[in-house]
């Protein structure tokens, strides 16, 4: 089967008759069964793929059809496709049938997006490794030893080994720039508010976004543009225009500013860092200025992520009570039988940890101590961040400390896997737009991606700088 780079790769091809949708979604079915064992899928949904490639198909011939037409997409199992079974990767939510659909694949929908099944993540998309997830672990492509990053593990992977042509994930903490980072892929995490969360099975409200995982900067673009803009059933979407990217070829020359704790950290992986500097002395090289800046909170992120993030899990989670829908004990004898051992029974491990240690920080005693006090640090967070970039077009560090980790690694111990999303949540929790690209592989060949960070709405500028970034790899 060939492989294509970039949705208008595939178009073209339809055009001249060298394939069909059909004959796409067949190949890729195909792939989802070789692969089957990297436990990408956790549904594909076959018949209903091939009917309405067969439906695009006429569509092409007519020339009716829409900007998306031939692209095969997987969405992260913590997205609502009416119809569809959903379930973020837990058992509580085992057998439950989306009622309506997410804006985000409404709109991939209305263009003409094919979407072939749901991907495989961690469980409520709580993790780093795809390890949390109750179908079982997600391997790395590039060694099926490793993992695949988290949480959009699934995601990741259904791109990595071509088994869809792009995928849609979420990313709170890290979840769509971690894996990209590990499989070799493009993956942003979109300014807060650009693409409504409608439809998006709720982790941290205040820190959640969708956005693509593709192999190429173009299709990432053209993706994120479809699903931008406002909608009115999520209020925290801006209401700005919907944007327009350009795929622009600039002889501008860019200010990136390098985050001296990153590079100097010491669990940064050798090969990780030498990929970082000589991607610094490409871009001085190709006229770009290079600045440094001292980050004095980057000790402060992840702890302000966890007692933020928690905190909203808690209280998100607590609709899984075992009443209304997804799974109820056959144990329980009473409303609160129902409610405890249905949960108990229903979540993971690393979901129940994460709802006690939300409760905790939540509670009288403890919440000036914890959440309040995290709340003004996010602020200060927000504040420096937003310092940084008003005197530098982006932020460019690492995605990840290290490649893609083997599996087992770090699953036994809670912090050490919290550590791995040092450098991403910091988008997050300043709310701006962050993109992973993949740069280099290492020389056991595993990826290596490089982040740029943006300030709020900037994804044109996120976007064009990506380009400087690719080329300073050549
Ligand atoms: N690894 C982070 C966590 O476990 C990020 C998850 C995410 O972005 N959904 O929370």
């Amino acid at each position: 089967m060939s492989t294509y780079r970039r949705i208008t790769d595939i178009q073209a091809c339809i055009r001249s008759g060298g394939t069909s949708c059909v004959q796409l979604v067949s190949e890729y079915i195909a792939r989802i069964e070789e692969n089957k064992h990297l436990n990408a899928f956790l549904e594909v949904w076959v018949e209903e793929a091939l009917e309405r490639a067969r439906h695009i198909d006429q569509k092409f011939k007519s020339g009716t059809h829409g900007r998306l037409a031939g692209a095969i997409i997987g969405i992260k199992d913590n997205l609502a496709y009416k119809g569809h079974k959903v379930s973020a990767a837990s058992k509580i939510l085992e057998g439950f049938e989306s009622l309506y659909t997410a804006t985000a694949v409404q709109r991939l929908l209305d263009e003409d997006a094919i979407i072939l099944g749901r991907t495989n993540c961690d469980e409520f998309a709580m993790g780093a490794s795809n390890e949390n997830s109750a179908f079982g672990p997600v391997k790395n492509a590039a060694d099926y030893e490793r993992v695949p990053g988290g949480s959009s593990g699934g995601s990741a992977v259904a791109v990595q080994a071509n088994m869809v042509h792009a995928t849609l994930g979420s990313d709170t903490g890290g979840s769509i720039r971690q894996p990209a980072a590990f499989c070799g892929l493009f993956g942003i995490k979109p300014t807060y508010g650009l693409i409504s969360r409608w439809g998006l099975l709720a982790y941290a409200s205040s820190f959640d976004q969708i956005g693509p995982l593709t192999h190429s900067l173009e299709d990432n673009m053209l993706l994120t543009e479809i699903m931008a803009g406002p909608d009115e059933h999520d209020a925290t979407v801006s209401d700005r225009p919907a944007p327009r990217y350009e795929n622009v070829a600039s002889s501008k020359k860019y200010t990136f500013a390098v985050m001296r704790q990153a590079i100097e950290h010491p669990g940064l992986d050798p090969e990780v860092k030498s990929a970082t500097e000589s991607i610094i002395a490409s871009l001085q090289a190709n006229g770009h200025t290079v600045t440094y800046f001292d980050f004095e909170y980057l000790d402060y992120l992840v702890p302000t992520y966890y007692v933020l993030t928690t905190a909203e899990a808690s209280s998100n989670l607590s609709r899984y009570s075992g009443l209304l829908y997804g799974h109820r004990s056959q144990h329980a004898t009473d409303l609160e039988s129902t409610f405890t051992l249905s949960r108990s029974e229903g979540f993971g491990e690393e979901v129940k940890r994460r709802i006690m240690l939300g409760t905790f920080v939540l509670s009288s005693d403890y919440y000036d101590a914890y959440y309040s006090k995290a709340q003004k640090v996010r602020r200060i967070i927000k504040n420096r961040t937003r310092e940084v970039l008003s005197n530098a077009d982006a932020i460019f560090i690492p995605t990840t400390s290290t490649p893609a980790f083997k599996m087992g690694e770090k699953s036994k111990n809670p912090i050490a896997m919290y550590l791995a999303d040092l450098f991403t949540v910091q988008a997050n929790i300043a709310g701006n737009c962050a993109i992973s690209i993949p740069t280099a592989t290492t020389a056991s060949g595993l990826p290596i991606g490089m982040q740029l960070m943006c300030g709020e709405f900037e994804e044109q500028n996120l976007y064009s700088m990506s380009s400087e970034i690719l080329r300073a790899c050549k």
